[in-house]
């Protein structure tokens, strides 16, 4: 007992050096014009090839947007230059109206309120589903506090109402190693609310799931909008169907079209794009 003493003095002294670090108190987001993200005229080129060719997009804030096009559009690297990790040739990037995406660092990104879910889960197997919740709260830099410190009530509730939100409340002492593959997709997006992004963006959330598991990621990811923006990038078009409010389609690294489920599919130009597959 006597030896976690010390321990936990580590741990405060740690926290006091958070607070008066600079490099971590993250800027602050306005979005008092009502967009929480400005993409404007962003291209990206790898090898003369254009990922992205002039690509403006705006997300409001509090909404669910789903992005869909077909192999190669250029979602995932739009996705890489929000969260800093493609630098764009040319355009400029917003989080709200005053943050530069453009001149932050990838963890400085992810501190600022933007999280990511990539396709595969990276949860700690060997961790109940608690413990990841409770890692995740801590971040990266805090992991070494928050093994020695007491939750106390702020935290714990925290954490009761992302278990509730993921649906997980009654796997909480599961271990993580011992969930259904989308138990565990619902667990990182868990995960990734307990740094309480304002901006959480999906790479492809339902491949691999079972029908059950897709319709309550469709729930999931419905009820995490308005409190926070969702940004879903998704093949699965029913998927797509049943959650979306604003479609946009991403064709050669731009927007082809944008607007309801039924309007995109009605759009001539998506129905070109996509020859006859069903959009
Ligand atoms: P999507 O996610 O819509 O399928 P991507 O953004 O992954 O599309 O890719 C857009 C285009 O850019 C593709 O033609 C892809 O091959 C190319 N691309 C993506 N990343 C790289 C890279 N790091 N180097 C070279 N080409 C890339
Ligand atoms: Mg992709």
């Amino acid at each position: 007992m006597s030896m976690l003493k010390p321990l936990r003095e580590f741990a405060d002294r740690d926290r006091v050096f958070d607070m008066v670090n600079p490099a971590l108190r993250a800027p602050r987001l306005d979005v008092s014009h009502g967009t929480v993200l400005y993409l404007e005229d962003i291209s990206v080129s790898f090898d003369g090839f254009r990922a992205l060719n002039d690509l403006t997009l705006y997300i409001q804030a509090g909404e669910l947007r789903c992005i869909i096009g077909p192999n190669g559009a250029g979602k995932t690297t739009m996705m890489d230059v929000i969260t800093g990790k493609t630098r764009p040739d040319t355009g400029s990037a917003f989080f709200g109206q005053s943050i530069d995406l453009l001149r932050l660092s990838e963890p400085d990104i992810a501190q600022a309120g933007i999280g990511r879910k990539f396709q595969s889960p990276t949860v700690f197997e060997q961790h109940t589903v608690f413990e990841n919740l409770e890692l995740a709260m801590a971040g990266p830099r805090g992991v070494w506090s928050m093994l020695f410190a007491r939750l106390n009530a702020e935290q714990q509730e925290k954490i009761d109402r992302a278990l509730q939100l993921i649906g997980l409340q009654d796997l909480r002492f599961a271990l993580a190693g011992s969930l259904s593959h989308g138990q565990k997709q619902w667990l990182e997006i868990g995960m990734l609310l307990m740094q309480e992004p304002a901006l959480l963006l999906v790479d492809e959330p339902v491949a691999g799931m079972t029908p059950q598991e897709t319709e309550r990621t469709a729930e999931l990811l419905v009820s995490l909008a308005g409190e926070r923006s969702v940004v879903v990038v998704e093949h699965d078009m029913e998927f797509v169907r049943s959650i979306a409010r604003t479609v946009t389609v991403l064709h050669e690294g731009s927007v082809l079209a944008e607007g309801t489920m039924d309007q995109v599919q009605n759009n001539p130009k998506v129905v070109e794009v996509y020859l006859g597959e069903q959009v």
